[in-house]
């Protein structure tokens, strides 16, 4: 790896100081996270419930999961689904899973029991892990798929024959390392299938290995692993994203604290912030909004002295909400990081407040990591300051989408180029600029719209003959899907029905909040949508 920000051959180098990856080929993460002794402190605190996991009880709790998954028959490449909210014992799972080489899926447990069949019909697990509220979200995949309840002082249900046992149950039990089958993990076999619709299409698995995450954890012992004991998180953004998976595994690798909520409350988060004198925080740019707009309330009910930074990612953050928030909350510094599914989570961050205060920027490229930017219509790769699609290339960048080579070689190029489908420029000193995004993608609150998948349902409506969803911006979710919609011959379709009809069929969040008819879908000679011309038509107005 090259250091110090420079350019060669049009690719920008990491200004970051490289980390060194471990060579041994034959490395699983759970491996490399729990070779790092921290014994003794605490690793997750269960904020509702106060019960809290030391990494001794972690690393113990890992094994009795490991016993179990074994004895059950989970292989080096199965598959294994989390269907749950935050919960400490999600990472538990993942670790447990990825020591056999076994594979973790997720799914948001806001969707569909539709929306999340389909997921298991492409991804195939062999065992969800799940709570017993979210089980009859299951009942529309296959029979074959046996559960695990995932809720604490779950009672031996009986009433289901697919569900073979409670996580209390196998953390009593004594993990039998010894006996294991284990099959040897290599740093490329696959970690985890997140999903994520990429720069086009429906929402595709996506293969991380091992060693994208041992690069992801190499970068949180780098950040916050070397003055032990000083930092405490909140993890309150969605395991079952990359996001939130990130900072599930990658910071006990650094030794740190982390405070876990089962989802996002605002009084929730600043509740536990006052409770456990929390000092990173890291969110989404709406809780961002939500924080500024309740600045004195919320400041004058809850102690947050304790709070330093709060890092913010996912989506982009204006630089109105930035100041806004350096000005309610001048102890805090707003620290910004960009990165995708595809590039498990790692990208570029502000990691100080000096860095911060460039208002706008996402911050240096993270070590080890190469950028080129290129101009979406020539394919040439340009010099700083010029805006172009930003590619990323780096250990953790995927191997590839689950069983779909075309989408694949769409979106990483032969030398390992990832394409990002986001509109960007490298200032002189390094320091990246998010300017638009390129791809179909719409992010609310930051969860993935794949637009392709609200069309696809549209279409099936017998009144509609043509149709695109589009992102449409707001100040506090960031963007709501947008439907045009060309009405069949005498159809009287109302915007309503447009609306209820999809909001039958998709978890909220996916929910088309705006409807427009028009005569005809504007495309290009090759019958691509042409969504920036239907966006700029949407929000002329405004
Ligand atoms: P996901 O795979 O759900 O994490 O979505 C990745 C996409 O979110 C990126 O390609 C960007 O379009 C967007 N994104 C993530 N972080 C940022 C950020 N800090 N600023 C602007 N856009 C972001």
């Amino acid at each position: 790896p090259r250091s110090g920000f420079c350019e060669s051959n049009s690719i920008f180098y990491s200004k970051r100081k490289p980390t060194a990856h471990p060579p041994n080929p034959y490395l699983d993460v759970t491996t490399f996270i729990s070779s790092r002794a921290h014994h003794g402190k605490v690793a997750f605190v269960d904020a509702s419930t106060g019960r809290h996991l030391t990494f001794a009880d972690l690393w113990r709790a890992v094994d009795s999961v490991t016993t179990f998954l074994s004895d059950t028959g989970v292989r080096k490449g199965h598959i294994i689904l989390i269907l749950s909210p935050n919960s400490i014992f999600v990472p538990v799972v993942c670790l447990a899973a990825m020591s056999l080489g076994a594979v973790i899926t997720t799914a948001n447990p806001l969707n569909t029991a539709r929306e999340i069949a389909k997921q298991i019909a492409d991804s195939k697990p062999v065992l969800a892990f799940t709570t017993r509220q979210l089980v009859p979200k299951l009942s529309e995949s296959s029979n074959l798929l046996r559960i695990v309840l995932l809720d604490e002082q779950s009672k031996p249900v009986v009433e289901n024959p697919r569900i073979v046992a409670t996580l209390e149950e196998i953390l009593k039990k004594q993990p039998s390392g010894n006996r294991r089958v284990r099959d040897r993990v290599n740093q490329d076999d696959t970690a985890t299938l997140l999903y994520s619709s990429g720069t086009t299409g429906a929402s595709k698995g996506v293969e991380t290995s091992h060693k994208s995450f041992i690069a992801l954890a190499q970068i949180f012992i780098g950040r916050f692993g070397l003055d032990e004991g000083e930092h405490r998180f909140i993890c309150v953004v969605p395991m079952f994203h990359i996001y939130g998976l990130a900072y599930a595994l990658a910071l006990p690798a650094s030794g740190t604290t982390a405070v876990i909520l089962s989802k996002y409350d605002m009084h929730d988060m600043l509740s536990a912030i006052e409770k456990y004198r929390i000092t990173n925080i890291s969110i989404v740019p709406p809780i961002l909004v939500a924080l500024v707009n309740g600045a004195d309330e919320l400041r004058s009910r809850y102690d947050l002295s304790s709070l330093r930074t709060i890092s913010c990612g996912g989506a982009p953050l204006s630089k109105e909400v930035i100041e806004n928030v350096v000005e309610r909350y001048p102890t805090v510094t707003i620290l910004q990081a960009y990165g995708l599914t595809e590039s498990t989570a790692v990208g570029a961050s502000t990691n100080s407040l000096e860095e911060s205060r460039r208002y706008g920027t996402v911050g240096l490229l993270s070590p080890n990591m190469e950028v080129k930017i290129v101009e979406p219509k020539t394919g040439e790769a340009l010099s700083v300051n010029r805006t172009g699609e930003i590619w990323l290339r780096g250990p953790p960048i995927m191997k590839g989408y689950f069983g779909n080579a075309e989408a694949t070689a769409l979106t990483l190029d032969p030398e390992g180029w990832l394409k990002t489908g986001d509109l960007c420029y490298i200032d002189d000193d390094g320091f990246i600029f998010v300017v638009d995004r390129l791809k179909e993608l719409i992010k609310y609150k930051g969860y993935q719209v794949p637009p392709a998948e609200l069309e696809g349902l549209l279409l099936t409506h017998p009144e509609i003959s043509d149709c695109a969803v589009i992102p449409f911006p707001d100040k506090e979710v960031g963007q709501y899907p947008m439907a045009y919609v060309v009405r069949k011959a005498r159809s009287n379709l109302s915007e309503s029905a447009v609306m209820d009809f999809v909001a039958g069929q998709v978890a909220p969040y996916k929910r088309i909040r705006r409807v427009a008819f028009i005569a005809s879908i504007p495309k290009n000679q090759s019958g691509k949508i042409l969504r920036k011309d239907l966006v700029q038509l949407a929000t002329s107005k405004l």
